[in-house]
């Protein structure tokens, strides 16, 4: 079954940002994992352990709060070990993803915002009410699950560690729970406390501030900028000891480092991966790049997730080729 081919995920060098930045750059294709994302780590993680656990029986229903990735993770494995699953996603997800959900067997529910569970409207709010409401069904709660970090402290880690030969010197990563960024971070820092961990995240988002003054901003209500990435609250995932500092980003500056890299390289990029590349390209000063770091950044997604909205040129000469308006 596919849960046997989660994570080992390929790695590579890529020449054009090494050149361009005048750094070793690598990147870790998290797309090649069953359903696509990285985000099937935590979900088999999270799904496995309420099974163990007997938090769910057989025929029940798995529910979680998703921008997509962990609820294509969910609706997939749990399809296939037996389960239904209702997924609650914001408006702001991608035609493409809510597409994927439905074709995976998922329920879907598209909520106002991803707000946090404080807020009525949110996908957090709907699916732990869905959850309390519901006989036999479970809320997988990736922002606060255990076995969200835990599935990137136990596989993700490890793997880069080894792939770089213990050479990495800077980790990227965006943060929308926290689960890579806190897993991976520890499990890196634990081989080497000198390894950097750099999160990235939209303007307005709230997390680099709560990093550097340990204060919580207030909150953003209509906060819901690049999907995946970015929050308006603190998520328990979310581990502030092993992040070193967060950038911030535009959406329009990740838009267009997406289609700079596709022009360049030939590759389509996710939305949040588009963010890790527009934080080099604004920050990279500040970042004090030089030409021994190991430089290892992590796309969670593909482009082909986003065509409708990043790459929106594909989108219309695929929706001319196919004769729809
Ligand atoms: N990028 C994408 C495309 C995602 O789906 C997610 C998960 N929301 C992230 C980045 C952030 O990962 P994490 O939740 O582990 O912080």
């Amino acid at each position: 079954m596919t849960t046997a081919i989660i994570g080992n995920t390929p790695f590579r060098k890529c020449e054009t940002l090494s050149q361009l930045y005048e750094s070793q750059f690598f990147i870790k294709e998290e797309f090649h994992n069953p359903s696509m994302s990285a985000k099937d780590r935590p979900a088999f993680f999270m799904i496995r352990e309420a099974i163990a656990k007997g938090q769910i029986k057989p025929g029940g229903t798995f529910v979680e709060a998703s921008s997509g990735n962990t609820g294509l993770g969910i609706a997939t494995f749990a399809k296939q070990l037996g389960y239904q699953s209702q997924i609650f996603v914001s408006k702001s997800c991608s035609s493409e993803k809510i597409d994927a959900l439905r074709m995976a067997g998922a329920r879907v529910e598209i909520c106002e915002n991803s707000n946090g569970l404080h807020d009525f409207y949110s996908t957090q709010f709907r699916a732990q009410s869905y959850a309390a409401t519901h006989p036999n069904s479970y809320f997988t709660n990736q922002y606060y699950n255990p076995q969200n970090i835990r599935s990137h402290y136990k596989t993700t880690g490890p793997e880069l560690w080894k792939q770089t030969a213990g050479q990495i010197t800077h980790f990227i990563a965006g943060i929308g729970t926290g689960g890579t960024i806190s897993g991976v971070g520890r499990y890196l820092k634990e081989q080497n406390p000198n390894i950097t961990i750099w999160g990235v995240e939209p303007k307005g988002s709230i997390l680099s501030e709560f990093l550097t003054t340990g204060a919580i901003p207030e909150q953003h209500a209509t906060y819901d900028k690049i999907e995946g990435i970015g929050r308006s609250f603190i998520p328990g995932a979310f581990d502030r000891d092993v992040v070193d500092h967060i950038f911030q980003v535009d959406i329009e500056e990740a838009e267009v480092a997406a289609r700079q890299y596709r022009q360049l390289t030939g590759s389509l990029v996710g939305y949040s991966s588009a963010a890790l590349l527009a934080s080099l390209q604004r920050h990279k000063e500040q970042m004090g790049l030089t030409k021994e770091q190991h430089i290892v950044l992590f796309f969670p997604d593909h482009g082909s997730r986003y065509v409708s909205k990043i790459y929106s040129d594909l989108f219309d000469r695929l929706k001319t080729s196919l004769n729809i308006s």
